[in-house]
């Protein structure tokens, strides 16, 4: 039973004057002002209760070595980022913060309105002949829709609309428990040991210094990875919500999440491509070693495999999941190509690349990998006493 009286966004109750100074950057906190529409209170209504069983799964379940208040908020600024925070080191109550632009939010929701308002995107899902393909062209793969006054309509079809909304959401969780990594694993505590950088942001920057850009890139890795395999845990737990269709208010409502969660195979499809979704938008489909040398992000190809080896080990050595790892290989390589081909028929592009093949058939693409094992060998004792729970990869 949702509480009306809950205020929406709420507002974080523990900011400290580092964090306000952060917050002010980010354009303050969103506050939704009385015209919103009832959608957009209940996007934010859906996205508090997602957020906030995060929080307390959390709780229970990692935070266990340094347990604190977990804080999340939403940021006025219209491109994409999200950042976490942790308080200073010395703090006697300490607390962790998550903050979430509200761009990132409508950026994700415009471009999947437009994937599923293409009539050969996701095809089974719903009647995808009913859809009007001109509505589901884009320019480029955007950032920011506010801000560029980009108009998105959602799909026609209600159950399309519907799987649009599950993908956004989808991406959202991602994007939570990504952040919730850098925090569980220490990465931010340690980054301020070491640099006094008090957050880390997620909009990919350019920097001259190569070493800490590796640095940079495997933490990144790290939290993709705790990431990734929440966020399946998470979708596997939803599958027991549509048990019954009673506890639908429509019928388009129940179909769509019978498709995003309705058994192993749609949850893994429903993942793989809106994470491979947010990693495009925030990052290139093509991989060039001298390119990525100074980012502070991997590219998508990269985060694409890596989120792919550690669902590979997980459904092979997690007996709870019930999932043939082989399987998950082969269907998730499919999702992530037919992702990639989504994004070339919105933008309208002739060819799309094959995500897998820019890592396998690279050259540089082997010797960067093992870079990376080499980089998180030399990080990773030094986190051991940040960590807030949990043992770190290996
Ligand atoms: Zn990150």
């Amino acid at each position: 039973m949702t509480d009306l009286t809950v205020k929406v966004p709420r507002l974080p109750t523990r900011i400290d004057r580092e964090l306000s100074t952060i917050i002010e950057s980010c354009g303050g906190m969103f506050i939704l002002k009385d015209d919103h529409s009832s959608n957009t209170i209940g996007l934010f209504r859906t996205l508090q209760t997602r957020f906030d069983m995060h929080v307390k799964y959390a709780n229970q379940v990692f935070y266990r070595d340094k347990p604190r208040d977990i804080e999340y908020g939403f940021l006025s600024k219209t491109v994409i980022n999200a950042f976490a925070y942790s308080s200073p080191l010395q703090e006697k109550d300490p607390f962790d913060f998550i903050g979430i632009n509200v761009g990132v939010i409508y950026t994700l929701l415009g471009i999947f309105n437009k994937m599923l308002s293409h009539s050969s995107i996701l095809p089974d899902i719903g009647n995808p002949n009913i859809e009007k393909v001109e509505q589901s062209h884009l320019s480029d793969l955007v950032t920011d829709v506010i801000g560029k006054n980009i108009h998105i309509e959602q799909p026609l079809c209600p159950v399309r609309a519907g799987y649009a909304s599950l993908l956004q959401q989808t991406a959202l969780d991602f994007l939570f428990f990504h952040e919730l990594t850098h925090l569980l694993n220490g990465h931010v505590d340690y980054r301020r040991s070491k640099m006094q950088f008090d957050t880390i942001l997620e909009m990919m920057k350019t920097d001259k210094f190569i070493d800490d850009m590796m640095v940079n890139q495997t933490l990144e890795i790290d939290a993709d990875c705790g990431s990734i395999h929440s966020t399946i845990a998470h979708a596997f737990r939803l599958k027991d919500m549509f048990s019954s269709k009673n506890n639908f208010n429509d019928n388009a409502q129940y179909e769509s999440m019978k498709k995003a969660y309705g058994c192993g195979y749609s949850s893994i499809r429903l993942v793989s491509i809106a994470v491979y979704i947010l990693f495009r938008i925030c990052g290139p489909s093509r991989w060039y070693s001298t390119m990525q040398a100074t980012k502070s992000h991997p590219f998508a190809p990269i985060r694409s495999w890596f989120s792919s080896c550690t669902l590979y080990e997980v459904f092979k050595t997690v007996p709870a999941y019930r999932y043939n790892e082989l399987n998950f290989s082969r269907e998730h390589i499919l999702h992530v190509n037919d992702a990639e081909n989504a994004v070339s028929m919105i933008l309208n592009k002739q060819n799309a690349d094959n995500i897998f093949l820019e890592i396998i058939n690279n050259p540089d693409s082997l010797q960067y990998l093992k870079s990376f094992k080499t980089t998180w060998k030399t990080i990773r004792p030094k986190l051991e006493k940040f960590k807030r729970g949990g043992i770190l990869a290996q």
